[in-house]
C-alpha cells in the first residue's frame, strides 16, 4: 500500500495530504538545523551521565524514607551539570510544573518580600499561587506582595516598567520563558540574559527565577547560563522525554535549592528523604531521550505553523521565526475552528483516539479550556497535545509529539477536521 493511500484510509483527504507534503518540503533546511541542535544537547546529556558515573544501580529505586538514594542523588547531579546549576532537586514528589514553580517561590520568599514578574502576568495556574484570586495558602496569605511589569506591545521587556516595579523589598524576580496561554512571543535565552542583567543592575541581590517550562533543550543553552539564579520545570514536558510518569525539577544556586528541599520535605530533613520508588529508570531514560524528543516536537510545531500560516491563520511564532519553546499558537478565530482542531489532534492519537474533547472548567484556569491529548502519560504535553482557552482569538496551543511523524499526522488530522467542519477549504 502506498503512503498516500494509507493516509486516505486514516481519514486524510488527498488534498490535505498533498498540502502537507508541499509544506514539509519547504522545511528541510530548518529541520536540518534542529537536528544539529539536538545533537549538541544529546552530547551534553550523555557527557553529564558519563561524568557523574551513572550506573545500572542508579535505575533501581528506593522505598520508605529513601535515605541514601544513589539514583536520585546522582540524577540531581546530572540535571545540575546539564543545566549549569550548582545544585538540583529532581523528584517524583514534585507533582507537576505549577508545583515546582510554587515550591521554588514559597521556599525562597519570606513575609514582607515582594515577588515581581517582569514578563507580564505569569502562567494562569500561578494566579492562585500568587493570590491574584483569593486562595487558601497563597503567597499573598503569607504576606508576600506581588508586582508586575507588563511587556511592551511587541512582546519585549519594558525596562522602564521593570525599573519601577523593583524596590527594596523585591526578593524574587520571575521571568517566564515560554508564552504559556498568552499570544506574546517566547523569550530567547539571550533576551532573558539581557533582562537579568538589567534587574541585577538595579538590585544586585534580587534572585532571578525562570519558569523554564517547555524551554528545555530548545536552544544550545539554558537560563542559568545567562545569570538566572534558579529555574523550574515539569518532567511531563521536555526534560522527561515522554517517559517520566510524573515529576518536576528545580535547578540553580545551592541556597535556593536547599530552601526548596526544606520546604518540599521538612526543615532538618531536606533533600535526604524522598524515596524515588520506581521512577528512576524513566527519569534517566527520559532525560537521555529529551533532546531528540524535544527536537521532534519542535519540528511538529514548525510544520503546524507552515501549514496554517499558508492558509491565512496568524501563527505565533511564525514558521520562519526562531523558536524558544515547543509551543505553537495558531489563532483560529472561531470557537468552532478551535474545537475542530482539537478534535483532529485527539483523533490522531495512539490512545483515546475515539474520544471527542469538550470544553470544560479546568481548575486553575479562568476561562473554559478545551484540551486534546491521547497520551501514554496522562496530561503529558510533551506528547502530542493541543489546548486552548475559549476566549479570543481562539488560539490553539499545539505542542509535543514524541516523534515528528506523529506530530505531522496530528496536524494533518486537525486540518482535516477543520475542512470537515466547513471552517476551511483547500479547493
Ligand atoms: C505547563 C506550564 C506551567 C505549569 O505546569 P503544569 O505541569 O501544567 O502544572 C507553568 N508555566 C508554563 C510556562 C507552562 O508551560
Amino acid at each position: 500500500m502506498d503512503l498516500s493511500d494509507l493516509y486516505k484510509e486514516a481519514g486524510i483527504d488527498r488534498e490535505v495530504y498533498e498540502y502537507g507534503e508541499k509544506a514539509e518540503s519547504r522545511l528541510k533546511d530548518r529541520f536540518d538545523r534542529i537536528d544539529k541542535l539536538a545533537e549538541l544537547n544529546q552530547i551534553k546529556v550523555i557527557q553529564a551521565m558519563r561524568k557523574e558515573r551513572v550506573s545500572y544501580d542508579c535505575l533501581n529505586g528506593t522505598t520508605g524514607y529513601g535515605y541514601g538514594d544513589v539514583g536520585r542523588d546522582t540524577l540531581e547531579k546530572v540535571y545540575a551539570d546539564v543545566f549549569h546549576g550548582e545544585d538540583a532537586l529532581v523528584r517524583p514528589q514534585i507533582t507537576c510544573g505549577t508545583h515546582a514553580i510554587a515550591l521554588a517561590l514559597f521556599s525562597n520568599l519570606r513575609p514582607g518580600d515582594t515577588f515581581v514578574s517582569i514578563a507580564g502576568k505569569p502562567y494562569d495556574t500561578l494566579d492562585d499561587v500568587i493570590g491574584l484570586n483569593p486562595c487558601k495558602g497563597s503567597l499573598a496569605e503569607y504576606g508576600v506582595k506581588y508586582r508586575q511589569a507588563d511587556l511592551k506591545p511587541d512582546s519585549s521587556f519594558d525596562f522602564d516598567a521593570i525599573r519601577s516595579a523593583i524596590d527594596d523589598t523585591t526578593k524574587v524576580v520571575e521571568i517566564q520563558r515560554s508564552k504559556g496561554y498568552a499570544t506574546r512571543k517566547s523569550f530567547s535565552v539571550d533576551e532573558i540574559g539581557e533582562a537579568i542583567h538589567f534587574v541585577k543592575s538595579i538590585k544586585p541581590d534580587a534572585l532571578v527565577f525562570v519558569d523554564n517550562c517547555y524551554g528545555e533543550f530548545v536552544e544550545d543553552k539554558e537560563p542559568l547560563e545567562v545569570g538566572a539564579d534558579f529555574m523550574a520545570g515539569s518532567l511531563i514536558k521536555n526534560p522527561g522525554g515522554g517517559l517520566a510518569p510524573i515529576g518536576g525539577y528545580i535547578v540553580g544556586k545551592e541556597e535556593c535549592i536547599e530552601n526548596a528541599a526544606n520546604r518540599l520535605t521538612s526543615p532538618g530533613l531536606g533533600r535526604e528523604v524522598g524515596a524515588s520508588l520506581e521512577a528512576m529508570r524513566s527519569f534517566y531514560q527520559g532525560f537521555f531521550l529529551a533532546p531528540t524528543v524535544t527536537a521532534a516536537a519542535e519540528k511538529g510545531a514548525i510544520f503546524a505553523a507552515e501549514v496554517f500560516e499558508g492558509l491565512g491563520y496568524e501563527c505565533v511564532p511564525k514558521a520562519a521565526e526562531d523558536r524558544h519553546d515547543i509551543i505553537q499558537a495558531v489563532e483560529l478565530r472561531t470557537p468552532e475552528a478551535l474545537c475542530a482542531f482539537c478534535e483532529g489532534i485527539q483523533a490522531a492519537s495512539p490512545i483515546d483516539s475515539y474520544v471527542k474533547p469538550e470544553p470544560w472548567d479546568m481548575p486553575g484556569y479562568s476561562d473554559q479550556v478545551i484540551m486534546a491529548a491521547g497520551t501514554f502519560v496522562s496530561g503529558a504535553s510533551i506528547e502530542l497535545s493541543a489546548d486552548g482557552p475559549l476566549r479570543k482569538p481562539y488560539a490553539a496551543y499545539f505542542q509535543g509529539g514524541l516523534t515528528y511523524l506523529h506530530a505531522k499526522f496530528g496536524i494533518l488530522m486537525a486540518l482535516q477536521h477543520m475542512v470537515n467542519a466547513g471552517e476551511i477549504s483547500l479547493k
